[in-house]
This record gives C-alpha cells, sequence and structure tokens, in this order.
C-alpha cells in the first residue's frame, strides 16, 4: 500500500522545499501587520509592500505551511451557490456581483502568475466535472444550457458514451467540461509569492504566532512568540487556522479537514489512458473527489474528506486509494508515496468573506475553493488597508453569519458528513 520512502507530508514539499528565510528580528513598529502566510496574506502583503507601507507578515509555523502549499491545484471560479440560489437570498444585482468575482478571481490568478514570471506548472487544462448519477448529469447540463447573461462560462457537456476521451474510467455518468480552469504547483506558487513579496520590501517572519491583539486609540499592539510589535493596521489571514487570537471570526468559520494522496509513478501509457487530456477532475458528490495528474504526470494527486471525525494521514491514505481504485480499478496495485491533511474553512453560506471587525481586516472563508480566491481577496484585502476604492468587493456586502453558541469547534460536522455521504451512496 505504501513506497518505501512513503512521507506523511505534501507531495508538494519535495518538489518545492520548505521556505526559509534569515532570521530577522521582529520590528517593534509596522505600518501593516500580516497575520498568516498563506496566498491570502502574501497578496496582501505585495499590495501594501508596493503602496509603500511598512509591511510585516508573521506565521505560526513556517511562511506556507496551512492550506496553501496542501492543496490540491485546481484553480477555479471559486463560488459555490448557484446564481439563483444567491439570488433568492441577496437579489439579482448581488447574485450577477458575486459570480462576476468569482470570473476576476480565476482571470486575476492567471495574469498575475503570468505577469510576474511565477514559475509554478499554472496549466489552463480545464476541469472535467463528473456526474455521479444520472440526474446530476441532467442537472448540470440544465446549468450549463441556461448560464445567466453577462456571466456566462464557457462549459459544454460530455455524455457517458465520450467520457473516455476525457477521463479513463465508466464510473461516471458524463460531466462538465470548464476549459478555463486551470491546475498549478501550490507550493512553487506560493513561493513564487513569498519571493515576490519580499522583492516588494515586505519583511516575512516563521514560527512567530500572534498570541494576543490589544487595541488602542494609536492602532495596535500584539504580542507574538517573538516579542511585541505595535502596527497601525493589522490584516488576519489565518482561514481554515483561525483560531481563538480572533474569537470573533473563529465563530464564523467551519474547519474542515480535507486529505489528499499522491501516488507512485505510474507508466506514461497508463497515465494517458486514464488522464488523457491532464484535465483536473471534481465529482458532483456532495462530499466531493478532486483529481489530477502531477504536474510532470508521472503520479496522480487524488484528495477527498474520508472520515467522520478528524483522522491521521496514515489512516486517510488507504481510504482514498479505495476510492481511487473505485473509480480506475488499473491503480489497485499501485502504492502511495504521500498522504497528508490540511484544514479548509467552511461558512455558514457557503461564502467566502472580506471586511473589517474590531478594526481588524479579515479575508477567509474559501470553502475548500481557495486556489485563486484566496490570493484574490488577499490581494483586495491589500487594497482596502490601503484605502484603495477598488478594493471593495461583493463579499463585503454580505454579512459574515454565524450560529448561536457556535464557537469553532464544529460538532455538527460529522452528523452532516455522515447525511451527504449517504446520500451520496444513495445516488442522490
Ligand atoms: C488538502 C487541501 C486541498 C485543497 N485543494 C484545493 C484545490 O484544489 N483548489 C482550491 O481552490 N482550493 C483548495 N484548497 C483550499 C486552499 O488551499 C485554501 O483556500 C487557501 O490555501 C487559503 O489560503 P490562506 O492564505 O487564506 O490560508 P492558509 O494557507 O491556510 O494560511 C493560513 C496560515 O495562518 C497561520 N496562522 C494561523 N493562526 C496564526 C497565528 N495566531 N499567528 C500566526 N500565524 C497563524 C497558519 O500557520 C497558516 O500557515 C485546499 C485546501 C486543503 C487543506
Amino acid at each position: 500500500m505504501f513506497t518505501q520512502d512513503y512521507k506523511e507530508q505534501p507531495y508538494w514539499w519535495d518538489q518545492t522545499a520548505v521556505s526559509t528565510q534569515e532570521e530577522v528580528e521582529l520590528p517593534k513598529k509596522v505600518d501593516v501587520l500580516i497575520i498568516g502566510a498563506g496566498y491570502t496574506g502574501l497578496h496582501a502583503a505585495i499590495q501594501t509592500a508596493r503602496g509603500s507601507r511598512n509591511t510585516l507578515v508573521i506565521d505560526a509555523e513556517h511562511a506556507g505551511w496551512g492550506g496553501s502549499t496542501r492543496n490540491g491545484g485546481q484553480v477555479s471560479t471559486s463560488v459555490k451557490p448557484s446564481f439563483f440560489e444567491l439570488e433568492k437570498k441577496h437579489g439579482k444585482d448581488m447574485a450577477f456581483a458575486i459570480h462576476s468575482e468569482g470570473k476576476q478571481a480565476l482571470q486575476f490568478t492567471g495574469d498575475f502568475i503570468r505577469e510576474e514570471g511565477l514559475d509554478c506548472s499554472y496549466n489552463v487544462v480545464g476541469r472535467f466535472h463528473a456526474a455521479h448519477n444520472v440526474a446530476q448529469y441532467e442537472k448540470l447540463a440544465r446549468a450549463v444550457e441556461q448560464q445567466v447573461s453577462g456571466l456566462e462560462n464557457h462549459a459544454y457537456m460530455i455524455p457517458r458514451t465520450d467520457q473516455r476521451s476525457e477521463l479513463g474510467t465508466d464510473v461516471y455518468f458524463g460531466g462538465a467540461i470548464f476549459p478555463k480552469h486551470a491546475s498549478v504547483d501550490p507550493a512553487a506558487y506560493h513561493k513564487g509569492l513569498l519571493n515576490t513579496a519580499l522583492s516588494a520590501g515586505a519583511v516575512i517572519i516563521s514560527y512567530c504566532a500572534a498570541e494576543n491583539i490589544n487595541r488602542d486609540k494609536n492602532g495596535f499592539s500584539v504580542k507574538t512568540s517573538k516579542g511585541i510589535v505595535l502596527a497601525d493596521k493589522v490584516i488576519i489571514a489565518t482561514n481554515g487556522y483561525t483560531g481563538s487570537l480572533t474569537p470573533q471570526l473563529q465563530r464564523r468559520v467551519i474547519p474542515i479537514g480535507s486529505y489528499v494522496i499522491a501516488t507512485e509513478p505510474v507508466d506514461k501509457e497508463l497515465m494517458d489512458q486514464l488522464m488523457p487530456k491532464n484535465r483536473i477532475v471534481s465529482d458532483t458528490r456532495k462530499v466531493v473527489y478532486y483529481y489530477r495528474p502531477s504536474p510532470d504526470r508521472s503520479r496522480i494527486i487524488f484528495g477527498g474528506r474520508v472520515s467522520l471525525r478528524e483522522s491521521n494521514p496514515c489512516l486517510s491514505g488507504p481510504k482514498l486509494h479505495k476510492s481511487l481504485s473505485r473509480i480506475f480499478p488499473e491503480l489497485t496495485q499501485t502504492r502511495i508515496s504521500h498522504s497528508w491533511m490540511g484544514y479548509v474553512a467552511f461558512t455558514f453560506d457557503t461564502l467566502m468573506h472580506i471586511g473589517v471587525k474590531d478594526g481588524l481586516y479579515y479575508a477567509m472563508g474559501y470553502c475548500g475553493a481557495g486556489a485563486g480566491m484566496a490570493g484574490y481577496l488577499g490581494m483586495r484585502i491589500g487594497q482596502q488597508a490601503l484605502g484603495l476604492k477598488e478594493g471593495h468587493t461583493a463579499f463585503n456586502e454580505i454579512e459574515f453569519e454565524t450560529r448561536p453558541l457556535y464557537t469553532g469547534n464544529p460538532w455538527f460536522l460529522a452528523p452532516s458528513v455522515l447525511f451527504y455521504q449517504i446520500r451520496d451512496r444513495l445516488n442522490i
């Protein structure tokens, strides 16, 4: 099941070494302090440092330790609720504005990587979104057919009879292609951002946890594990790792474990048969699987949510392998070389959120779809901290909901996942 050199860490970390910056002394005072050095924090830092603000980014672990170097590297328009669901709740104009932000996030990510010359295997390979039953295929086909005018995403359907031209399996009932969705090497993208932020003049300090934030009329005093730093503005960029440092935000995000494996290298002929078009793949299950070839097409990177309770990668790996083998029986004997997990941040309305709470700027709640959106909203929150009008987004207008008695411990998760797993198994 496991290779001899099996690792419980992201496959991406083999390709891009964990970032180690020179030891820098904690500054006493900065214009902008950013807590969390993932995509959100670094994109915010690039804006504020380029806007001539003295910028410090700190992370409790090494920079990029969170979701930003653990993810599946699937870049999409990121907004989960449909236009019609959003229209019901927020009205037509807001639904339109939110979906437009999703399109902008995808466009921004590709443009930024290209313009900054980041070497991170960003490829517009397109997504195959596979239907796990006939009803879901028909639902997808209706969604592709009846797109809202002005919000059209280029998309088309692949019936089950033609499915093998996209994916070497018969387990699905056809699916939709979204040609503009892209794949990226997430850790290489992070490394590129880190270097860009450093070049812009930001200071980045790893292994420096923010422990307490005090606000007074002059700004903020933040106690960290390396000392106290004063800041005019503070940006919280902690997403799935948001903790008791910011209880008002912790009450609004639901941390959910997501699990990934990488296989050992497979033969080129087999890869060409299983993933002939190099697509990123997801399916219509509520408890979704997402997978893709590695950038060099040697391995399959396969992710999903595997356990009702949080489990460790040693236990989640074999479960994911079982699901992978159900889709591709040819991989039953292929071993796992890497297994890892990380936390995504869901929200009660399944939308991402950005704004200012208790004087603290924040952007978070990407609901498992932040590979593009986190950078985009990081860029926007950086602009907001600079006081720039263009930083304002549709998500600023949406209430960041919580629920009575919820303080950050998602006790309701296990029953909900069980509920959705049963629905998926019953093909509902
Ligand atoms: C396994 C997995 C697979 C995923 N796959 C995809 C995918 O294929 N496509 C997609 O679009 N999205 C995916 N995502 C989601 C995506 O990775 C995230 O939305 C995105 O990386 C969030 O970036 P971020 O910068 O906001 O947060 P993160 O990258 O999670 O960074 C938050 C950082 O905050 C730090 N921190 C927390 N508290 C403190 C503190 N008190 N002091 C200092 N630092 C602190 C943490 O150490 C952490 O490094 C996946 C996520 C995971 C975990």
